[in-house]
């Protein structure tokens, strides 16, 4: 249930609806507009007590929550959310870019590549230290030693660093050496990696599933708020469906449609969606179009020659140019200030 305060309602009338809500059993979360103020209520407790609060000084209305993910609803906070992540502020007018290769190989190739991608205009270091790999025989990552590197690469060029963390327990190693921290697709749903994620001061890049509905993954959201991580961003991916010649689908209607249902920032992940470095600067643009707050594009010195994901990795040359692509026609048609930062 939402409590909407009326305009103009004292701290003390907010203050009282607050406590009231949690006498009722629920846990209160305020939201405080420019003009008025909503107090969401969620958990499971004796609703006839809150609606009761129709009748309390400085309430104008107590309504239900139409969907089930709650304070990621737009309904709970109708404007639009900015994660700053080291500095890098996503959600907001510029759209930014992270990119990166998928993992970090030595030492020499993110390096190399944190510089060119900034050189190209990229805000964000992309890059992987423990990979999620369909085969257990294929490259899993250099995991701390990645991670170091990824520490010197920020260093170096003053990207942030957004890397995967797939284990719960490596969670507080993770955030010494990152700016962000990804949940990959395959993860989504992994609600105790997404419990103790709530618990860190850190943002979180949280990926659609293959196989997970918006509501899904909104709900995958709603347990990093819930639990108190309010600085969440969300990522399209692409989807299973029947087409092969694509590694995935990647459904930019549900990058509009989060957008509309969420006050969370939306990034869309071109390389993962599309699988083919052809098709990066199309989805780049489309994704934009479509609202995306960012994209995270993979990069590689030498595609040919990566650990993972190579077919759909741009080289230095290649991603220039899918940056140079993005920037001015697209300024009108997004209704932002620039494509990239
Ligand atoms: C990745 O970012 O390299 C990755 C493994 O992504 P996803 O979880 O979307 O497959
Ligand atoms: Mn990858």
């Amino acid at each position: 249930m939402i409590v909407n305060m009326a305009e103009g309602a004292s701290e003390q009338e907010i203050e009282h609806v607050i406590d009231r809500i949690r006498e009722a059993g629920f846990q209160p979360h305020a939201t405080r507009g420019t003009t008025r103020t909503i107090v969401a209520a969620v958990g499971s407790g004796r609703r006839h007590e809150l609606e009761a609060l129709r009748a309390a000084a400085g309430v104008e209305d107590v309504v239900a929550i139409a969907q089930p993910f709650k304070l990621v609803s737009r309904q709970v906070k109708p404007h639009r959310t900015v994660v700053d992540v080291g500095g890098v502020a996503i959600g907001g007018e510029t759209v930014i870019v992270i990119a990166g290769p998928c993992s970090v190989e030595s030492r020499e190739q993110l390096i190399s590549t944190a510089e060119a991608v900034k050189n190209a205009g990229a805000s964000l270091l992309r890059g992987g230290a423990y990979k999620p790999r369909t085969s257990p025989y294929d490259f899993q990552g250099l995991g701390i030693e990645a991670l170091r590197i990824l520490r010197e690469a920020r260093e170096k060029t003053g990207l942030p660093v957004v890397t995967e963390v797939m284990a719960t327990e490596d969670v507080d190693m993770i955030c010494e050496y990152a700016d962000m921290l990804q949940v990959g697709a395959r993860n989504m749903q992994n609600f105790a990696l997404l419990r103790r994620l709530a618990t860190v001061e850190k943002p979180v890049l949280l990926k659609r599933g293959p196989s997970a509905t918006v509501k899904e993954w909104l709900l995958a959201a709603e347990y990093l708020l819930a639990g108190g991580n309010p600085q969440v961003v969300l990522c399209e991916r692409g989807i299973k469906t029947f087409e092969t010649e694509t590694r995935n689908t990647m459904d930019l209607a549900a990058v509009a449609l989060a957008r509309e249902l969420s006050h969370l920032p939306v990034i869309a992940d071109p390389s993962h969606g599309t699988g083919k470095q052809s098709l990066i600067g199309a989805m780049s643009r489309a994704a934009i179009a479509a609202g995306a707050d960012g994209l995270i594009i993979e990069v590689h010195p030498c595609p040919e020659r990566a650990l993972s994901d190579g077919p759909q990795s741009l080289d230095f040359t290649g991603f220039q140019k899918v940056m140079q692509a993005m920037s001015t026609p697209l300024r009108g048609v997004a209704g932002r200030k620039e494509a990239y930062a």
